[in-house]
């Protein structure tokens, strides 16, 4: 199951999250980006994040 811990980007956040899918992961993770962070992740922020999911 692919999984997201946002420390893993720099942030210093406790934030983790798994999904099924990684479609759905990546809709958990940009739900929390703009709660949390207030930031709407763009294409280099995604590829980013993709790198960080395991
Ligand atoms: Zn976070």
């Amino acid at each position: 199951m692919p999984s997201f811990v946002c420390k893993d980007l720099g942030m210093d956040c406790p934030f983790t999250a798994s999904a099924p899918t990684e479609a759905e992961l990546e809709k958990k993770i940009a739900e929390h980006a703009r709660k949390a962070h207030n930031l709407n992740p763009d294409k280099d922020m995604w590829m980013k994040i993709k790198t960080v999911i395991k």
